[in-house]
C-alpha cells in the first residue's frame, strides 16, 4: 500500500461516476473509502465535497457552532514526535495561565456570545493539575452559562470524573492513528494506542460528549491507515471529530531534512486528502459535529472556509492572550500568532460569511448525535 504522501495522480484515479456511485451507495466499503479519499479531480472531489455539505446541513443546519479555544498551558510530560511543545523541547518557554487570566477569556467569549469554550493544554498529570482544572471549570460554570469542553489529554478514570462532575461536558482526545505500529512510533513508543482506546471508552462511560479524531500525512501513513480510521470512527459512535493535516515542526525529531525538502511538492495533496477525509467522515457519520480545524489554514489561506464547504459545522476561534500564543506553536506556520482575539473573531466572521453559512451564537451548540444516542439510552 502506497504512502499518502507519495501517492501521484497517475497512481489512483476514480470516475466521476464511480465517485457519484460509491456516495449514493450509502454504507461504504473499504475500498470504496480509498476510492472516495482518492478523489483529487475537480470532477471527482467538488461532487465528494457538495454532498457532504448537503448532509451537515440537513442534519445540523445552516448555522456554524463556536468553540473558543484558550490554550491554557504549554507544559507537556510528553514526547509526542510531531508536537512543537513535545517535554524535549527545552527552548520553549513554558507557560500556564493563572485561573483568573482563564476566567477573564471565559467572560470575554461568554461576552462575544460564542456559547461555549474549549480549554487545551499539554499533557500535565498529577494531583496539582487536577485540582487546578476542576477549579476552574467549577468557576467557569458558576460564573457563565457556557458549555466546556476539554482537550488535555491522557487521564486515570477518576480524573475524567471529578472534571465531568464539576462541569465539563465534552472531551476532545484525538486517536491520532489508528494503525498501532504507526501510534507508537509518533509516541516514541512511549504511548501505546491501547490505552489512547482505553481513555476513549473511559470518557464515553463517564458521561461525557466524546470528539476524536486524527492527523492526516503523517510519515508511514497510507491510504489503507486512513480507511480504518474512518472504520474506527463509525465503530466508536463518536459525537465529534477534529481532524486535520499534520505540519512539520522543525523542533522535533518527525521533520526530517528529507520531510522539510518534500514538503511543498506533496501540501496540495495533503490538503485535498484532509478535506476528502473529512467529507467522507460527514458522508459517514451524518449527525456528527466536525471542526474546520486551524491547521487546514496554516495549509491554505482559505483552508477553514474549504472544511465549511466539505461538511464540517464547528469552528474555534483562539482567545488566548497575544502574548501566550508563540509559545503554543505545535507546527510551523500556524495562523493567528499575531492576532489577538478581537482580530481573531472578525476573521472567523469573515471565514463564516465567506462559506455562505449563519453563526449559532449563545449556544452550547451540541452535536444531534449526541441527542440522539442519549434518547436512545433511556
Ligand atoms: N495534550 C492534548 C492536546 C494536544 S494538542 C492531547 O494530547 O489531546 C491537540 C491536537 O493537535 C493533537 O491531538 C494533534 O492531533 C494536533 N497536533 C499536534 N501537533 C501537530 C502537528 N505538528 N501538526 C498538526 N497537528 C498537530
Amino acid at each position: 500500500m502506497e504512502n499518502v504522501i507519495s501517492i501521484s495522480n497517475g497512481l489512483s484515479n476514480p470516475s466521476p461516476e464511480r465517485i457519484n456511485s460509491i456516495i449514493a451507495g450509502g454504507r461504504f466499503t473499504h475500498t470504496e473509502m480509498i476510492d472516495l479519499l482518492s478523489a483529487h479531480r475537480p470532477e471527482t472531489y467538488e461532487p465528494l465535497h457538495a454532498a457532504a455539505l448537503a448532509v451537515a446541513r440537513e442534519q445540523t443546519g445552516d448555522a456554524v457552532r463556536l468553540r473558543g479555544i484558550i490554550e491554557f498551558s504549554n507544559r507537556c510530560v510528553r514526547n509526542c514526535r510531531y508536537c512543537g511543545i513535545r517535554k524535549a523541547n527545552r527552548a520553549l518557554g513554558r507557560y500556564t495561565l493563572t485561573q483568573n487570566e482563564i476566567i477573564a477569556c471565559a467572560e470575554w467569549i461568554e461576552e462575544q456570545g460564542y456559547g461555549s469554550l474549549v480549554l487545551q493544554s499539554g499533557d500535565l498529570p498529577g494531583e496539582p493539575t487536577v485540582v487546578f482544572i476542576e477549579e476552574v471549570v467549577k468557576e467557569i460554570k458558576c460564573r457563565t452559562s457556557l458549555g466546556v469542553t476539554l482537550s488535555v489529554g491522557e487521564h486515570d478514570p477518576d480524573t475524567y470524573r471529578r472534571w465531568f462532575d464539576a462541569g465539563a461536558h465534552r472531551y476532545l482526545l484525538r486517536v491520532e492513528t489508528t494503525n498501532p505500529t504507526l501510534y507508537a512510533h509518533i509516541h516514541s513508543g512511549t504511548q501505546t494506542l491501547k490505552t489512547r482506546l482505553e481513555c476513549l471508552d473511559i470518557l464515553r462511560n463517564t458521561g461525557y460528549q466524546v470528539g476524536t479524531g486524527v492527523m492526516i500525512g503523517l510519515p508511514w501513513q497510507t491510504m489503507n491507515d486512513l480507511a480504518n480510521d474512518l472504520a474506527f470512527f463509525r465503530s466508536g459512535d463518536f459525537d465529534m471529530f477534529g481532524m486535520g493535516p499534520y505540519i512539520y515542526d522543525r523542533r522535533t525529531p518527525m521533520a526530517t531534512p528529507a520531510l522539510i525538502a518534500s514538503w511543498n511538492a506533496h501540501r496540495d495533496r495533503i490538503l485535498r486528502l484532509s478535506l476528502n477525509m473529512l467529507a467522507v467522515t460527514r458522508l459517514m457519520m451524518r449527525d456528527v459535529n466536525i471542526a474546520a480545524t486551524t491547521a487546514l489554514d496554516a495549509m491554505h489561506p482559505d483552508g477553514r472556509v474549504m472544511a465549511l464547504n466539505a461538511g464540517a459545522n464547528v469552528v474555534m476561534p483562539v482567545v488566548t492572550p497575544a502574548e501566550y500564543r508563540e509559545s503554543y506553536q505545535l507546527y510551523e506556520g500556524k495562523p493567528g500568532i499575531d492576532q489577538d482575539a478581537l482580530e481573531s473573531r472578525d476573521s472567523l466572521v469573515h471565514i463564516i460569511e465567506q462559506a455562505g453559512r449563519t453563526i449559532a451564537w449563545n449556544q452550547w451548540g451540541d452535536s444531534p448525535h449526541y441527542a440522539k444516542r442519549t434518547l436512545h439510552a433511556v
